[in-house]
């Protein structure tokens, strides 16, 4: 099944400037084509498509990358991928409604020069479908600071744009109505789920999966967001030199409070508040919210101290007395400050009061806080739901936007990380699956002599986390509904004894600290013990859920009746988890990507300080390692040919259009835009697309061996 790469995206012989309007003839691509065998590495930044780096290693494709940085251009393709290098300054132009325009009006959109809005387009395009509509996917990844958000949002402003109602693509005014909206919930969700940390100044601290719903003429009608994993415990505590999330630094920048608050330390309100008014959060409503995150940082500066006579609560400074958190979250101050301190244990009918210990009088207050906080953003997310979600019956598709955390490993990591780094190898297996396991099964069914390329098969990895009946997340979520008091010597002891013949998972043997290490896809990260099964449990005091189920704010008394009649069990084997709660979550996405046509962009931060153009070959390497780039180059360089009639539309009617000759009848193909040219220009790319078949399978041969 070999086609030619004529007018492939990959052709071309890159242009070295960051405008948009240089796009190559026929000629210039197979020029470029041409060049992709030379070695010459003056000509490096040339290559639009890291399938052409000859041979393909790491270096090279490292050098290529560097090459094409250094002047300043920022997309390559890797065969089925994008490789997206962080600019981390803006440049100018380069997003622009002209260019937008440019990628969507053209009838080849991947002929022109490596960019989002290709793949964008391409995803636009493949909706309208060859046999019938396909739902897409855009998956976005990279590590924290790569520019996950940065190009999911520039993917919805292009379809806000392109995709828009009104009248397209006059200006940028006319991104109104549900465009605007929609664009309109990334400030407010940014506001509340981001935060300045050492990696990132506007570091997301969720998932967020966006499906842009588009009704039957392919306009945007509507979207719906799915959120994950929210990093709540960052409202009580940040990381040393990292922040806490933006909106209390924008609410307190209107006061110029921040120094009075222990849990936080500026930023612009507008911005959030306007949109808060555009989804149609009415000004009452954004009072509620605000008095809450007020009252949230009057809570954490609460303080007690241990009281002498042990069956008495803890002590309270006069300032925490008479501290404002209780007026501001419209509940009693005496039950609250009660409530922080003081147990009560239920026997049968009978209710036991047990006063807690200092510590545990501070986990309480801060454990009300992270809740209070996610409740707010899960309400704002149901919000913005129904503010831009249409009606079913008015859209027929959807592309889907996903940005997610990328693969972490710090010096300590714990729950968090174990969660986000299983989220990344199931998309790694997602990936693989799709796009590796597929294109090499289909050349077997194709009977086409091939050698395999290699590719990291993590379902291992996968089963050791995820699988059953025994996996280091069954073993967690049964430490943590059993209730031991040492649950982290126990769970270590479990991991040990149950997982100990799986060559995924291994153990320092001398390290004093319990701790597990998982050689993940990426790398092999080492989790700490400690903390985890609580963290597991994620406990909310029951009389702290009854006390603010009363609280006269009407936006809290709904928000914890709510989370009330979700999780009605609250005790026993029946208690959800935040792992198995993760995991069900994304099984949910995992089933949607499936359905859907995937389509992949690998962010890639050039160097650690966020600095511009700056280009760190190390902190590339092994970014480039960890998302098995030279994997795919090697997969994409094989595959070319059914990529190539999956992009340009050479549609194979029947299930027999292409024999196990590779050869193609001239009567079911039929290039989309083509439709209107003459039959000889027909044929003329026909013979062509033959022509160049054969040179591209010497080449690719060539690359793999
Ligand atoms: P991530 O979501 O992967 O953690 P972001 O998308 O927030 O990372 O990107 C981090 C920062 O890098 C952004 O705030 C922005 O300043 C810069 N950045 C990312 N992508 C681009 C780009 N294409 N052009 C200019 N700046 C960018
Ligand atoms: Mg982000």
């Amino acid at each position: 099944m070999f086609l030619c790469l004529l007018a492939s995206r990959s052709q071309m012989k890159g242009s070295i400037d960051t405008g948009c309007s240089a796009h190559p003839s026929l000629n210039d691509s197979l020029q470029g084509e041409i060049q992709a065998f030379l070695t010459d590495e003056d000509q490096l930044h040339t290559y639009d498509d890291l399938t052409k780096v000859n041979p393909v290693t790491p270096t090279t494709v490292l050098k290529c990358l560097q090459a094409r940085y250094s002047v300043k251009v920022f997309y390559t393709h890797a065969g089925c991928t994008l490789v997206a290098l962080n600019p981390f300054q803006p440049i100018p132009d380069l997003y622009s409604l002209d260019v937008m325009k440019e990628y969507h009006c053209a009838p080849q959109p991947q002929e022109f020069k490596p960019h989002i809005f290709i793949m964008a387009e391409e995803a636009y395009r493949n909706v309208r479908g060859q046999l019938e509509p396909v739902n897409q996917s855009l998956v976005v990844s990279g590590e924290s600071g790569a520019g996950k958000t940065w190009t999911s949002r520039c993917l919805m402003n292009y379809y806000a744009t392109v995709a828009a109602s009104s009248s397209v693509l006059k200006s940028q005014d006319t991104v109104e109505r549900i465009e605007r909206r929609v664009l309109d919930s990334n400030p407010i969700m940014e506001a509340f789920g981001n935060a300045c940390t050492l990696r990132n100044n506007n570091s997301s601290r969720f998932g967020k999966y966006i499906q842009l719903q588009l009704d039957r003429c392919q306009l945007l009608v509507g979207a719906s967001v799915q959120t994950y994993l929210l990093e709540k415990t960052r409202v009580a505590c940040q990381p040393a030199s990292e922040r806490n999330f933006h909106i209390f630094y924008q609410v307190l920048h209107q006061t110029q409070k921040s120094h009075v608050f222990r849990f936080v330390f500026k930023d612009s309100f507008v911005e959030t508040m306007d949109a808060m008014v555009h989804l149609g959060i009415d000004k009452e409503k954004q009072q509620q919210i605000f008095r809450i995150l007020a009252g949230i940082l009057h809570l954490g500066n609460v303080r007690f101290s241990p009281s002498t006579d042990e069956t008495q609560p803890c002590n309270l400074d006069e300032k925490s007395k008479g501290n404002r958190s209780a007026e501001l979250l419209h509940v009693s101050a005496e039950e609250l400050l009660t409530c922080l301190r003081v147990r009560t244990l239920k026997a049968g009918k009978q209710s036991v009061l047990k006063p807690c210990s200092q510590a545990e009088c501070s986990v309480r207050r801060d454990c009300l806080a992270k809740v209070i906080y996610a409740l707010i953003f899960d309400w704002l997310v149901t919000f913005i739901n129904n503010s831009i979600c249409a009606d079913r019956s008015t859209w027929c598709n959807f592309i889907g936007v996903l940005d997610v955390y990328g693969f972490e490993c710090f010096r300590i990591n714990n729950l968090e990380q174990l969660c986000i780094n299983y989220a990344n190898e199931k998309l790694q297996q997602h990936f693989v699956a799709h796009y590796l396991r597929a294109q090499q099964e289909e050349y077997v069914s194709e009977g086409l002599e091939w050698s395999f390329v290699k590719y990291q098969d993590n379902q291992s990895c996968l089963d050791l986390l995820e699988g059953s009946p025994i996996s280091v997340f069954s073993l967690l979520n049964e430490e943590s509904r059993l209730n031991r008091a040492s649950d982290a010597r126990t769970l270590k002891l479990r991991l040990e004894k149950e997982l100990c013949g799986n060559a995924n998972i291994s153990w320092d043997r001398f390290s004093t600290v319990p701790h597990f290490t998982v050689a993940h896809y990426a790398g092999r990260v080492s989790y700490q013990i400690e903390g985890m099964v609580e963290k597991n449990k994620d406990p909310v005091p029951p009389e702290l859920i009854s006390l603010f189920q009363e609280s006269e704010n009407l936006l809290l008394h709904q928000i914890f009746a709510d989370k009330e009649a979700q999780n009605p069990t609250t005790k026993g084997l029946g208690k959800v988890t935040v792992v198995s709660k993760f995991k069900n979550s994304l099984e949910s996405l995992m089933k949607i990507l499936h359905a859907t046509t995937p389509h992949y962009t690998r962010c890639i931060k050039p160097n650690p300080d966020c600095k511009p153009m700056t280009f760190k070959k190390e902190e590339v390497i092994m970014q480039l390692e960890a998302c098995g780039i030279v994997e795919t180059i090697h997969i994409s360089a094989a595959g070319f040919p059914i990529s190539f009639i999956q992009r340009y539309g050479l549609i194979a009617r029947h299930s027999n259009a292409v024999g196990s000759n590779g050869v193609l009848s001239p009567v079911t193909l039929l290039p989309p835009h083509c439709f209107c040219l003459s039959d000889m220009y027909h044929s003329l790319c026909l013979i062509l697309c033959h022509m160049f078949a054969c040179l591209s399978r010497e080449k690719h041969k060539s690359l793999l061996h």
